[in-house]
C-alpha cells in the first residue's frame, strides 16, 4: 500500500541543553493514516508533536509537510502551521467568547474567511462534535468533555491537513473520555490524517493504522497495532505494556 506521505521526519535530532530529547527520529505519516504515539512519561512524545508543528526548533534533520520542507520562520511557516491542527490536554478556549465564536474566530483572522461563511461552517462543525445546542454558551458553562470537543471543532475549522492530539483525554473525568474518543474515531473514519499521543489503548487498537512506541527520545517500535499489542519486540515496550494493560 503506497500512500502519499503527509508528514515526513528524517533524522531529526533535538536537544534541550544537554538533554538529547529527540534522537534520530524517522517517521512518515501517510495521507489518511492514524498514528498513535505511546511511551513512558518524558520519552519525548509532546516534543515530537510540537516539533512537527515547528513550535520547537530542531538541531538537525528535516521535516516536510505535504511534500514541502517546513520553513524556518516567517509568513511561510505561519501558513504551513495553519495546516496542522493541534489539540492539547488543556483546552485553552477563549473564556470570554462563546463556543461558536471560539470556533469561528481563527478562520476569519488567519484564513481570511468571510464571517458569515465561517459562522455557518462552525455550526456544522459543532454539529459534528455533538454540540450544536451549545453554540451560544461560554466555555465555563460546559463540561470538560464538551470543552475538549469545542477545541477539536476549533482546530477543524482551520481545515487542517493533519490533526495532532497530545493526550486529549488525560485531563478529563473518566465518564467524559469516551465522548471525546468517539469524535476522534469519527474523524479517523472520515479519513483525517492524525497523530495521537494517548494512553487509551482501546483507541489505539480500534483506530490506529500504526502504533509508534517511544522511549528515551527514540522511536523503538513502529508497527500495526495488532502486532504491537500481541507481540511487542522490545523489552522496553513489553515492560511499558505490562504496566498499563
Ligand atoms: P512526554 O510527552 O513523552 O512525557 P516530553 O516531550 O514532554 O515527554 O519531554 C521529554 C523530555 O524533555 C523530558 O525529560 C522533559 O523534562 C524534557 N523537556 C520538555 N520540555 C522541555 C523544555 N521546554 N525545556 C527543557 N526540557 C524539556
Ligand atoms: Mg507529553
Amino acid at each position: 500500500m503506497a500512500v502519499d506521505p503527509l508528514i515526513e521526519l528524517r533524522d531529526v535530532n533535538k536537544y534541550y541543553g544537554e538533554l538529547h530529547v529527540l534522537q534520530d527520529i524517522n517517521l512518515t505519516v501517510g495521507k489518511g493514516e492514524v498514528v498513535v504515539v505511546i511511551g513512558p512519561s518524558g520519552s519525548g512524545k509532546s516534543t515530537l508533536c510540537r516539533t512537527i508543528n515547528r513550535l520547537e526548533t530542531i538541531q538537525s534533520g528535516a521535516i516536510a509537510l505535504d511534500g514541502q520542507p517546513l520553513p524556518e520562520e516567517g509568513k511561510a511557516l505561519a501558513t504551513l502551521r495553519a495546516d496542522v491542527g493541534m489539540v492539547f490536554q488543556s483546552f485553552n478556549l477563549f473564556a470570554h467568547k462563546t463556543v461558536l465564536q471560539n470556533v469561528a474566530l481563527a478562520p476569519v483572522k488567519v484564513r481570511g474567511r468571510k464571517k458569515d461563511e465561517a459562522t455557518r461552517r462552525s455550526r456544522e462543525l459543532l454539529e459534528r462534535v455533538g454540540l450544536a445546542t451549545q453554540a451560544d454558551k461560554y466555555p465555563a458553562q460546559l463540561s470538560g468533555g464538551q470543552q475538549q470537543r469545542v477545541a477539536i471543532a476549533r482546530a477543524l475549522a482551520m481545515e487542517p491537513k493533519v490533526m495532532l492530539f497530545d493526550e486529549p483525554t488525560s485531563a478529563l473525568d473518566p465518564e467524559m473520555i469516551n465522548e471525546v474518543l468517539e469524535v476522534m474515531q469519527g474523524l479517523a473514519r472520515d479519513g483525517m490524517t492524525m497523530v495521537v499521543v494517548t494512553h487509551e489503548m482501546g483507541f489505539a487498537r480500534s483506530a490506529a493504522n500504526r502504533v509508534v512506541f517511544m522511549d528515551a527520545g527514540r522511536i523503538v517500535e513502529d508497527r500495526a497495532p495488532e502486532d504491537f499489542f500481541s507481540n511487542p519486540e522490545s523489552d522496553r515496550a513489553k515492560d511499558f505494556l505490562s504496566k498499563i494493560l
